[in-house]
């Protein structure tokens, strides 16, 4: 007989989305018996989520504080004609941590690495082995869905940490380096100083393609050390991705995608941010409304869940429109003088529009003076885009 687990939450998918709704619920709700299901052996995979300090607000801190492994009071962007020292906080989150901290907050049995699951319902999870978990409530936290339903660019990226042994230098991180060769769309480097002699270095391009030359982009990292006179070997972390840059798209199909009437979080509803695919401050401000909601049945979820995904799509149409102008508009060589012309701005609206917060005037700002991209084919990708 396959077994059947019951619980009062169940979350699909111990990611960052899965495991910030079951750290916010065993703060909160520890009342509740709780399921979160991994496909991997560990919790949050192989990541590095870095957040600026304006990203989560201080009353939602508290869910971070535990997993912040790395903090810096500043951080730098440079460009051929523009560099620049923000000051302003700026964290990371070793996926390792992530784990660590949830299996402690969470009693035993509620962790279930290594299990796969085929399907799962507003109040029911099935998974590979054929066990099944029923729930009062269900959420799929499985990662993106079905991308083609949305117009997309990719920020795509490899990144490996380096041992430095003599130094690197690097104070701040670098949150783009532009002063280097571009190929294939905007390509900048990613620099995150760990310690002294300890460097994570990220080749990151804003293109039209999701494909990835894992090869490639090391060697030109292997360039990038070696131009900066660093004697550098690689001391263990590795990591990839390509993250949507989203122009346009139906967000009830995509919703829709992931099965109509379950709760999502994550990447998986849609929760990230258009221009950067950063999900993080997102996945903080749900998990702790799950954790206050009073009606946590799966059909209460997935109202909560989707109507708080769907709102943030709404009011993100901004960002959309500048994606559409700088994957559609700019040549893809000239897309650094868009992001070179955005850093000059004042760092509180740089701040806001990274939280995804910007306000009216912030959007005019941005908006204002001489575009780097021709106008009138900005203006016909927004129209078409909108
Ligand atoms: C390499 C990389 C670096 C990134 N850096 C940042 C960053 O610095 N800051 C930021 O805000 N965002 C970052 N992002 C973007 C985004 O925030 C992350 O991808 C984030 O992890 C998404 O969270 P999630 O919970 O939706 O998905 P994930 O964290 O990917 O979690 C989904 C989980 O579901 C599991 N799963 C999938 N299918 C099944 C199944 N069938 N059964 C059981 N489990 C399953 C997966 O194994 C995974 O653990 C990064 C993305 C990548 C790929």
């Amino acid at each position: 007989m396959p077994v059947t687990h019951e619980c009062d939450l169940a979350i699909v998918g111990g990611g960052l989305a899965g495991g910030l709704i079951a750290l916010a619920l065993a703060a909160r709700r520890p009342d509740l018996s709780i399921r979160i299901v991994e496909a991997g052996d560990v919790l949050g995979g192989n990541h590095l989520w870095s957040f600026f300090d304006a990203d989560v607000s201080r009353e939602d801190r508290w869910l971070l504080t535990p997993l912040v492994c790395h903090a810096w009071p500043g951080y730098d962007v440079a460009f051929p004609a523009h560099r620049r020292t923000i000051n302003q906080p700026y964290y990371s989150i070793e996926s390792e941590r992530l784990d660590q901290v949830v299996r402690k907050a969470l009693p035993a049995g509620s962790i279930m690495t290594g299990c796969k699951v085929l399907a799962c319902s507003p109040t029911a999870v099935v998974l590979a082995d054929g066990e099944r978990i029923e729930a009062k409530g269900v959420i799929d936290a499985r990662g993106p869905g079905d991308l083609s339903m949305l117009e997309v660019g990719w920020q795509k990226f490899v990144g490996r940490l380096l041992d430095i042994p003599a130094g690197h230098g690097v104070a701040h991180p670098m949150v783009m380096d532009a002063t280097i060769a571009q190929y294939d769309g905007y390509r900048f480097v990613y620099l995150l100083p760990f310690s002294p002699t300890q460097l994570f270095v990220e080749d990151t391009y804003y293109s039209d393609s999701a494909t990835l030359n894992v090869g490639a982009l090391n060697r030109r990292i292997d360039v990038y050390a070696e131009a900066k006179g660093w004697a550098a070997t690689p001391a263990g972390r590795e990591e990839k991705g390509a993250l949507p840059v989203v122009i346009g798209g139906d967000f009830e199909a995509y919703w829709r995608w992931g099965g109509a009437k379950v709760a999502k979080a994550g990447a998986r509803a849609g929760l990230f941010h258009p221009t950067t695919g950063y999900s993080l401050p997102d996945a903080v401000r749900l998990a702790i409304r799950i954790a206050e909601a009073t009606d946590l049945s799966g059909e209460g979820l997935h109202d909560l869940t989707h109507d708080y995904a769907q709102a943030r799509w709404n009011e993100r149409r901004f960002y959309r429109m500048l994606d559409a102008m700088l994957f559609r508009a700019a040549e893809p060589d000239a897309r650094y003088k868009v992001l070179e012309r955005f850093y000059r701005l004042h760092p509180n609206l740089i701040a806001r529009f990274y939280a995804a917060r910007s306000t009216g005037k912030d959007k005019l700002r941005v908006l204002s003076g001489k575009p780097p991209v021709p106008l009138f084919r900005a203006l016909r990708v927004i129209r078409k885009a909108n």
